[in-house]
């Protein structure tokens, strides 16, 4: 069929670049070991930080949501979708994160794009990290607000941005809590000291530290003490929560509005009770059995100390999210076919996803990795890295 011979064109250029790449499919549940390709590897590419995606208890949770109200919901929030459990489980997580009220949403990704492109106009500006999650680029894109990009976790440059756009309504600072390609963490209490100064609002996109930083795994506002600081933080039930979805917490003004404004929670059918269901008893589990995020943790310190004596370029990653930067996108993506040869699925990150000229594979430890794994796994990068010149 003619018509679409351009996308062929530029698939043929990304083989030519040897970065066209299949999706990987997955034959076993999501662990700290998987089956891919029939073989069973150790997987450091998920964002299950705390194991939870198998967890009994979200499980059974899940099974008896679905004996007792069905398998979908049948309508958006605003008409019929809205069911017990949904306010039920945005009560829980307002409580969590200390806030006075919280709104879920299908995914982190449509609720950052809810967000942004609902509560600003043209008489606004958005001053956004350069670094940021595309969901939050996204949701720039269809705001009518002004815009502008500061250099990552760069406050010279955040502060100058402040300068620039006195003049506008309301002046809202958006960054990743943690970033989800490097692993660093904002510098928050400074972020929120200069929006305090120059009164601007903040807004944390937390997808890497909910479950992970903070007490009980509340984020960034809660590891940093910020409570009451940070107008609006996103965060996600799909990585660390092992679910699926996303929320936005803050006030219930906010709520309230994006009920009535933000298009993705007004157009798109609600979670169904399985999933809702299973991310209650995910908050349980945080609240119960803290000794999760303590082995990640201690996982993560092991696996990174390990890569680094064995001579990577780790970035500055200060979270659970190494990456193991090389520069040339081909060899990144051929460290990433070795490492699975001897027993390692960590994917190949290239650009647009990262800048040209820092192509990396990433990885990601859990907390149900067991110490053999990581040695495993290092020992795994110590051959590949070897063969590929690489250290
Ligand atoms: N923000 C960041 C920083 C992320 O890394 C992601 C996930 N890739 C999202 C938002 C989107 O979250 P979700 O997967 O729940 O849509």
């Amino acid at each position: 069929m003619k018509g679409l011979a351009h996308l062929r064109e530029e698939l043929e250029q990304l083989k030519a670049q040897g970065v066209f790449r299949p999706l990987t499919e997955i034959e076993s549940a999501q662990g700290a070991r998987v089956v891919i390709r029939g073989k069973e590897v150790i997987q450091l590419a998920s964002n299950n930080y705390l194991g939870l995606t198998t967890h009994p208890k979200l499980k059974e949770a899940a099974l008896k949501a679905v004996e007792r109200y069905g398998a979908g919901t049948g309508s958006v929030r605003t008409i019929a979708g809205t069911f017990t459990m949904h306010e039920e489980l945005e009560k829980k997580l307002a409580e969590f994160k200390h806030t006075e009220a919280a709104l879920v949403f299908q995914s982190g990704f449509t609720a950052n794009v809810g967000v942004l492109s609902s509560i600003l106009d043209e008489r606004d500006v958005v001053i956004s990290d350069a670094l940021n999650h595309a969901s939050i680029i996204d949701g720039i894109r269809l705001t009518k607000a002004a815009r502008r990009i500061y250099r990552h976790n760069d406050l010279d440059d955040l502060e100058a941005a402040l300068k620039e756009t006195q003049g506008y309504r309301t002046r809202l600072i958006v960054t990743d809590g943690v970033f989800s390609m490097d692993g660093d963490i904002a510098p928050l209490p400074q972020i929120v000291e200069l929006a305090e100064r120059y009164d601007a609002i903040v807004m944390v996109d937390d997808a890497h530290a909910s479950g992970v930083l903070g007490k009980n795994g509340r984020g960034t506002v809660d590891h940093f003490g910020l409570h009451g600081r940070v107008h609006i933080q996103v965060g996600t039930l799909s990585k660390a929560i092992g679910v699926l979805g996303g929320y936005v917490a803050g006030s219930q003004v906010l709520r309230d509005y994006l009920i009535h404004r933000a298009r993705p929670f007004l157009f798109s059918t609600s979670h169904p009770p399985a999933v809702t269901a299973a991310c209650l008893s995910a908050i349980e589990v945080l609240l119960t059995e803290p000794e999760r995020i303590e082995r990640l943790w201690a996982n993560t310190r092991f696996f990174k100390n390990g890569l680094k004596n064995l001579g990577f370029d780790t970035g500055n990653s200060e979270t659970p999210i190494t990456p193991v930067i090389v520069g040339d996108e081909a060899l990144a993506m051929k460290l990433s076919d070795k490492l699975f040869e001897y027993g390692v699925y960590a994917q190949g990150i290239v650009y647009p996803t990262v800048p040209k000229g820092k192509a990396r594979v990433r990885t990601i430890v859990t907390a149900v990795h067991t110490k053999e794994d990581l040695e495993a796994a290092l020992h795994a990068f110590e051959k590949a890295g070897k063969e590929l010149g690489i250290i």
